[in-house]
Parts: C-alpha cells; structure tokens; sequence
C-alpha cells in the first residue's frame, strides 16, 4: 500500500509517491504548475530544486531520474537531466498501478480513476482537496470498478493515516463516469454523496446527502472549497474552487481529452456557454478538468472553449439557412460539421440540435409541429453578452 513521503523541497508540494519512488530512496513525484501559478511555486521554494519524478519509459516500465523543475514557470513540463521533456498535458503519462493521487498544487491532489467515459478519455479525475493532516473532502466517486475505488479508499486511508479526516464526498454532476462507484465508495467510507440537488436526484437515495448550492462553502482548515453552480452540461453541474489558490476542478465544463458533449435531452447549451462565461469571470488560476491533465492557461482555455462553440453555432445558423425547408439536427450535421470526421456525425447530431434549441431560444430559429427546426429569415446573429 502506497505511504505518503515527504517531499524533497519544502514540503509544501508534497505528492502521495508511489512505492516505486521509495525504492529509490523516498525521491518524491512532483507534478509542477503553469506559468500562471509560478508564484506560487517559489512560494513554497520548489522552483529550480531538483527533485524527481517517476515516468515510463519506452519499454512501459516506470522508472525515477533526477530533474530539475523548470516547469514552474515553463507551461506542464519538466526537463530531465538528458534533455527529455515528460510532463505533457496528459497526467496519463503518469498512470502506474502503485501510484494513487498527485498533489499538484498546496491543497489539491488529482487521482485519475479509470471509468466507463466517453472515448478518447479513458479516465476520470478524482480530487482530495485540503491540506496534509486536516480536514478533506474527495471529489468524483467515479469509478465502479472494485480494484479502482480499492484505490481511491487506500488514497482516503494514506491521508487519514497523516492525521487528516475525510469531511466529505462530492459529485460534479450525475454521469456515470462520475458518480459510478457512489453506493459503493459512500459504503466504503461511511459518508454519503453530496452534489447539487439535480445531481443527488439522480443517485440512490441511500447514498444522497446535503444538497450543495451555488456559493456554498465547505471550509477546509486553511483553505476552503466555493460551489460554482454551471448547468449547461448537465442539470446539476458544480464546478468546486478551491480558494487558497484559486485552482477551479471543472467537472466536465471543459476537456483536456476529448470534448464535451452538450446533448439536447439533458444538456443545455444555452446554459452551458453562460456558465462558461460564468467561469472566465471567476479567472481561476489553475483548472482541472474532469478528463485529461492540468489546464496552465484556464481564462484562454476557458474563453476559446466558449468561443469555439460559438463558431459551430454560426456554422449550424449558415446550414439552417441553406437547408431548403424545416430540418432535423441530423440533416444539418454533413454542412455544418464539414470539417469534422464522419464517425463523429451521430455525436454532433446530438450537439447541432443542443444548438438549435438555443437558437430557438435567442430567437434566431422556430420549431414547426413536427419538431423540425426553420431558419427566421435574416436574423442576425449576435453572441449573448
Ligand atoms: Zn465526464
């Protein structure tokens, strides 16, 4: 089982190590921040020490090297003595069976779990968010598969086993690939789940606990965790910020793989944009998303997120009002997702007409008796403020 080292630096950027990394002396693993979180870093004296990080190496096998941490203030990466850059975007690079969670910044550690996502991602991160030895909660009861929530309630134990007491469970949103393992790690744990009450209405009632509200705090010793309540994917989606130091777990408002999907029956993409707007506004200075690895630049990211779905939804209006008649989300999809592979044609279905609901909305599109959506002629189109 996987025991907590100390780290090399000052401690502050401890990481829950991997037992690789104690046969090689107790060097710990770091997973470093970007740029924008630089200060923090030096904060806490990491910048330029050496310190060490387990990778895999071309044969798949892990192995430690001695590195230094140019990456504090150089984007997601860092440089080994050979050269060789590995830290990607992608905390996948990582994934080891004796490595449980990665604590990359004060109070937050990343724990990618596998779960059954949409592909590409292959995982979902989960979150211990507080400091060594006080009071945290775990964020994502993602998985369903036994050997990884054995992982996650080892994770919980190793923190638990350096004084600190788990206070919380905490769901984005309801999606299996985030709330999976919930009857079984609440059980596991002696704690229900908590979430937004859209959320929690689609879980168990034997497993649901106090609703979680937009602005609801949950204090952590010293930091403590904000509920930005963003609908849009899901009905009951919660963004959670972490205060201290500003670092946004995103749920599924954005990927680092794949795209998020804003499906017409459930989602909103009305919503879905206003929360990202919402987020932008917030200007985190580090985000995670549910899929994938840290984000370094969250404004940009957020705001190219936002702005990119704006371009599809212009593209979508272009083929609403090329299309000779009422169209179905379908009949759109070959002109407005030109760009875009054909096996990914039945997902943007499903994203064209998450569109054209919100074009019927702003008033830019109708719906005729069957359904179908028709173009109001010579309706501009002008992004919501
Ligand atoms: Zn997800």
């Amino acid at each position: 089982m996987p025991v907590a080292l100390a780290c090399g630096c000052s401690g502050a950027l401890e990481v829950v190590p991997t037992a690789l990394a104690m046969a090689h002396g107790g060097l710990c693993v770091e997973l470093p921040m970007g740029d924008d979180l630089a200060a923090l870093a030096r904060d806490t004296g990491c910048e330029g020490e050496p310190s060490s990080v387990a990778r895999r190496t071309p044969r798949g096998d892990v192995e430690t090297s001695e590195v230094e941490v140019f990456a504090c203030a150089a984007a997601s990466e860092i440089k080994a003595s050979d050269g060789s850059l590995f830290v990607g975007p992608a905390l996948s690079t990582f994934l080891h069976r004796d490595t449980i969670g990665w604590r990359f910044s004060r109070g937050v550690s990343v724990a990618p779990v596998r779960t059954p996502t949409l592909p590409p991602a292959t995982h979902t991160n989960t979150f211990v968010v507080g400091d060594l030895g006080g009071p945290f909660v775990l964020i994502e009861p993602a998985t369903p598969y036994a050997e990884e929530l054995e992982r996650m309630v080892a994770w919980v134990r190793a923190h638990e086993a350096r004084g600190g007491t788990l206070v919380g469970i905490l769901a984005t949103h309801h999606h299996p690939d985030h709330t999976g393992g919930a009857e079984l790690l609440s059980d596991a744990l002696g704690l229900p789940i908590r979430g937004h009450e859209r959320a929690l209405a689609g879980l168990p009632e034997a497993v649901r606990g106090a609703p979680v509200g937009d602005g609801d705090v949950i204090a952590l010793g010293e930091t403590s965790l904000r509920a930005l309540f963003t609908p849009g994917h899901a009905p009951g989606h919660l963004c959670f910020l972490e205060e201290r130091d500003q670092v946004l777990i995103a749920g599924d408002m954005v990927a680092g793989v794949g795209t998020i999907l804003v499906e017409p029956s459930s989602g909103d993409m009305f919503e879905y944009l206003a929360s990202l707007r919402r987020l932008v506004g917030e200007a985190p200075r580090g985000l995670v998303p549910a899929h994938g690895g840290l984000i370094t630049h969250p404004v940009a990211h957020l705001q190219k997120t936002h702005d990119h779905r704006l371009a599809r939804e212009r593209k979508v209006i272009r083929a609403l009002h090329a299309f000779p008649g009422p169209a179905r989300a379908d009949q759109l999809v070959p002109d407005a997702y030109a760009d875009a592979p054909k096996s990914v044609w039945p997902l943007a279905a499903l994203s064209v007409e998450a569109h054209l609901k919100k074009l019927v909305r702003d008033g830019v599109a109708s719906r005729d008796a069957e359904g179908r959506f028709l173009s109001l002629a010579s309706a501009s189109v002008t992004p919501p403020p």
